[in-house]
Parts: C-alpha cells; sequence; structure tokens
C-alpha cells in the first residue's frame, strides 16, 4: 500500500521543507521530498499548504475520554488511545498511579490484551508506573495511603510478571532506590526522578546509578532548601545542572510562561519532553471527575483547564492534549514552531529509547504523521501508514485509503 501526502510543509523535525510530498509505503515513511513527485499507485492527500510533522509522542499520560488506564478494563486503554488521537499523539506510554499491587497487575494484563487489538488509536510504548515509591512528603495528587519504600521482593514480584514495564518513576533519596535505580537500569527500563524531596548530593548518586530523567519538572519536587543558615539544591536545580532529561507538563496551567522559558533556556529542545500527564478528563466537559481508578481513585473537580483536589490545594493531573502543549510552547513561551515540536516528537523518541523508529520524518522510520493547521489544529493522523483520524475538511481527497 502506497499513499503520498504532498502541497504540505514537512517538519522534519529540523527543517522546513516547504511545498513537500511524503511518500507512506507499508507502514514505513519511503521518503521525503521537495515539490511534487510521481508516485505510480499512490493514494493522494492534499495536504493543502497546511503543516506535515511526526506523529506527538507522550510519555506520560493517565486517560482521557472520560477512562483512566486504571480503571481495569481493556475498553479504557484502548478508548484513551483513540481519544488522545485526535489530538495529534500516535505514541503513549500508559501511566499508573499509586495503587493496590493487586490493581497494578491487572492493569499491567489489560495493557498486553489492548496491546494487541489497538487499531485506531496512538500506539502503546510500554507502561510506566508512577509509584508507588515517593516521598511521603510529595505526594502531589498521589493517595498517600498507598506511598511506601522501595521494597524488593515487591518490585521484583512485578518485574517478573510482566515485561510491558518501559518507564518507572521514584523518589531517589529514600531507602533502597539507590538499588532500584540499578535493577531499572539492569533491565534497560528507564527509571525517573519524581515526587520527592532530594537535594543535590541524592540526585547526583541516583543519576550515577540510572536516573536519567526528571518526572514533570517543578511539580511534586525539591528546590532549594535552608537547614540552619546553609542552602541545599534540589532536584529541580539538580536536573538543570546535571544531563539529565526532563519531562515538562506545558498545559499552560502547570508552569506559568516565565518558567516554561526558563526551562527552554537552560536545558534546550534536545532535553526537554513536553507531556501532558493527562487525566480522564481530557477531551471532556469541565466539573467533577475521579483521579485514578473508578474504585480507588480521588474526587476532583475540573475547573480553569486542569484538574483539582476538592480543596484546590494541589493539581490532580492535567486534562491537556498534546496539541495544547505544542500551541503553548509556541504562544506562551515563545519558541519556535520547530523546536516545539521537536520536545513532541524527537526528543521524547530519543529519551524512550524508540528513536531508531518514531520522532523523525526519515525515510525507514514508523509513518506516524499528522497534519495540522497553523494554530495546531489537528486535520489528520496516521499511524504506521493508517489514517486512524480525519477532521472533516475539504482540502482533504483520501478518504478511502485502508491499511
Ligand atoms: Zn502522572
Amino acid at each position: 500500500m502506497k499513499l503520498k501526502i504532498k502541497n504540505g510543509t514537512l517538519i522534519t523535525p529540523y527543517r522546513y521543507i516547504k511545498n513537500g510530498t511524503l511518500v507512506i509505503e507499508d507502514g514505513k515513511i519511503a521518503g521525503i521530498h521537495q515539490g511534487d513527485i510521481e508516485v505510480p499507485d499512490a493514494d493522494i492527500i492534499d495536504a493543502g499548504g497546511k503543516y506535515v510533522a511526526p506523529g506527538f509522542i507522550d510519555l506520560h499520560i493517565h486517560g482521557g475520554g472520560g477512562h483512566d488506564f486504571m480503571d481495569g478494563t481493556v475498553e479504557a486503554f484502548l478508548k484513551i488511545a483513540e481519544t488522545h488521537a485526535q489530538y495529534g499523539t500516535t505514541a503513549l506510554v500508559p501511566t499508573t498511579l499509586t495503587s493496590e499491587k493487586e490493581d497494578l497487575l491487572i492493569t499491567l494484563d489489560n495493557y498486553e490484551k489492548a496491546n494487541a487489538n489497538n487499531l485506531f488509536g496512538a500506539q502503546f510504548l510500554g507502561m510506566h508506573l508512577e509509584g508507588p515509591y515517593f516521598a511521603l512528603s510529595q505526594p502531589g495528587a498521589q493517595d498517600p495511603r498507598y506511598i511506601r519504600n522501595p521494597d524488593p521482593a515487591e518490585y521484583e514480584e512485578v518485574l517478573a510478571y510482566s515485561s510491558s514495564i518501559t518507564r518507572w518513576s521514584a523518589a531517589p533519596e529514600l531507602p533502597g532506590a539507590i538499588d532500584f535505580g540499578k535493577r531499572l537500569k539492569q533491565k534497560g527500563i528507564l527509571a525517573a526522578v519524581a515526587h520527592t524531596d532530594a537535594i543535590y548530593e541524592e540526585v547526583l548518586e541516583a543519576y550515577e546509578n540510572g536516573y536519567t530523567l526528571a518526572t514533570h519538572l517543578y511539580s511534586a519536587m525539591s528546590g532549594v532548601t535552608r537547614k540552619n543558615a546553609f542552602r541545599y539544591a534540589g532536584t529541580i536545580e539538580s536536573a538543570f545542572l546535571l544531563d539529565m532529561d526532563v519531562e515538562i507538563i506545558a498545559d499552560g496551567v502547570h508552569l506559568p510562561a516565565p518558567l516554561l522559558k526558563l526551562i527552554y533556556k537552560i536545558k534546550g529542545p534536545d532535553r526537554i519532553a513536553l507531556i501532558t500527564d493527562a487525566m480522564r478528563a481530557a477531551g471532556m466537559p469541565e466539573g467533577e471527575s475521579t483521579l485514578g481508578s473508578l474504585k480507588n481513585g480521588l474526587k476532583v473537580i475540573v475547573e480553569d483547564g486542569v484538574a483539582k483536589l476538592p480543596d484546590r490545594t494541589s493539581f490532580a493531573g492535567s486534562v491537556s492534549t498534546t496539541d495544547r502543549l505544542v500551541r503553548n510552547m509556541v504562544k506562551m513561551a515563545d519558541v519556535s514552531l520547530l523546536d516545539s515540536v521537536r520536545m513532541m516528537t524527537a526528543t521524547p523518541a530519543r529519551i524512550m529509547g524508540v528513536d531508531h523508529k518514531k520522532g523523525t520524518l526519515v525515510a525507514g522510520k514508523d509513518a506516524d504523521i499528522i497534519i495540522f493547521d497553523e494554530d495546531i489544529n489537528i486535520q489528520m493522523t496516521i499511524v504506521k501508514g493508517k489514517i486512524i483520524y480525519e477532521k472533516h475538511n475539504k482540502n482533504f481527497t483520501a478518504t478511502n485509503y485502508e491499511s
């Protein structure tokens, strides 16, 4: 099967190719070209001068469309993947919340089943376990009932249970957290520091033992602290100082414009991944909702474009979608569209270890492609060469393409 997307501004994302043509063959990118070229037997999509970019990759997401990955159903996985695909996400890392072990194992089972049947949504890049090994002093919206120290007996059981875990977030200052990081590294699992009160010396040791990413920088994380007269650098300063990757919730609420600009200035587009950290209310009307599973979750309120704990002392996850993240980086943080797209494509692909097949418009990579307009409104989403979402628009001509 061949598909030709013509008359688009390609975002590779290292440069623009105006009036570009992108050719897809058997689910892969076959080539990118300046100008129009003949592709015999190809179905043709006219991009109408809009942008054609690699699909967005979301490294940290809990839900959307009214569902949470911990709802205990395969359907939840599929609906979340379909919901976010409509906003430009072509790959995502389903993320858990701290929970009882039984609920975690059910979620891991559902991941396997959903992954085998995910025909119309963003692809899954393995599971991200957010917790339960966190600092009780930095719970954010994680349920403190389930927060605990790393327990080798427990995590070894979980690691043995599922081979689908690709990322795990933990507080590095906890007893046993360094051994835990080493173990994750050994298993090829991305270890991230999160929900932590660590000071620089603790983050440095963690970095030396396998932790390479700071989970939602600035959220549920220590900054500079003072003990007696002395100041200590926290996790935020450590993430800036060390050669670590950072992910940021660029929903425009969790981080105000000056912090988005500061992070971009210090870390640059190759070290920053934009994440939604979206909960179930993403893509839904505002009002009451539940963070986490329907059974054990926390009641939250969605207002002002974000989820909050009922007493409004803490955000409880975002309701963002990836298009909104890119739009915010451009409009709030004054970052170029190229760099904003890079932080939503090439950089997360590299952080997740899938850059050999995703994240850039390069021949041979998966044809995960999106088309969007000047305001990052998604017109079409293609996953592995198959159109899974198309906004009704007279500019598009190919509606009968089947993979
Ligand atoms: Zn999260």
